[in-house]
């Protein structure tokens, strides 16, 4: 089996060291014989995101998403068409914010979104974050399991209907609602940085997994070839324990 990954924006999209998804899935699939192609995509390079089984968007700044923003939109076809075509989508804060309708960034400036989804983005008052470590119980496709991150976003996002999980601890998608991230089936969003998968192997695997669909559609989850996770575990339940979530 291949699994072929873009990893979009790699070079101005990765804050809190998200680029450790990609070591984490590379490391993930070789362990259990599975090739791994990871292809990158910077602003102004053509690239047909529906030619990949997953596609990465990293969390960043304003800053860095007033620079991608035109390119972005640019390809909001060829990102509906790898959708249609079963392209996993995995987005982290920045990156999770424009796939909505629109961002409203700490200076009041509005950066139009993809509005593939009904969510929206507004900084918080006074230029408030949500900063901290944060436990989800998160559930995909029925697996309901807590998951451990960082987060770190002024945008307040509003009006999902489909989260990735319900807020432990912590904040996720606002200071209000108790919910965290973004999940359809085909795109998962989250605001959980940290990185991501090597402090959730369980997420990591599901995305390995949703991907590899597109080319194996009877894969399922209980297939991939299990890895030892104890010290990952083990550090992800001290954490929740340090949270109280647990
Ligand atoms: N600029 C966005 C915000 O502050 C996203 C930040 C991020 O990706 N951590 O909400």
């Amino acid at each position: 089996m291949k699994l072929k990954v873009c990893w979009m924006y790699h070079d101005i999209m990765d804050l809190y060291g998200d680029k450790g998804n990609m070591m984490v899935l590379t490391k993930r699939c070789k362990d259990r014989g599975i090739d791994i192609e990871i292809d990158t995509c910077a602003i102004g390079e053509k690239k047909d995101l529906s030619k990949f089984h997953l596609m990465f968007l990293g969390g960043g700044a304003d800053k860095e998403q007033h620079m991608l923003i035109d390119d972005l939109l640019a390809r909001k076809n060829n990102i509906q068409k790898a959708m249609d075509s079963n392209t996993f989508i995995f987005l982290v804060c920045g990156g999770y914010q424009l796939f909505g309708q629109y961002y409203i960034d700490a200076n009041n400036e509005k950066i139009e979104g993809l509005k593939f989804f009904d969510y929206y983005t507004e900084s918080g008052d006074n230029g408030k974050r949500c900063i901290g470590n944060i436990a989800i119980q998160c559930n995909l496709d029925g697996e309901e399991f807590m998951a451990v991150g960082f987060e770190n976003h002024g945008g307040q996002t509003r009006n999902v209907a489909t989260p990735f999980g319900k807020v432990i601890a912590g904040y996720g998608n606002n200071f209000e609602d108790k919910i965290e991230g973004f999940y359809n089936g085909k795109v998962l969003g989250t605001y959980m940085h940290g990185p991501l998968f090597p402090k959730n192997p369980k997420i990591a695997d599901f995305v390995i997994y949703k991907s590899l669909t597109k080319e194996y559609p009877d894969l399922k989850f209980s297939d991939l070839l299990p890895l030892d996770d104890s010290l990952e575990n083990k550090a992800k339940n001290q954490m929740l324990k340090r949270l109280h979530a647990i």
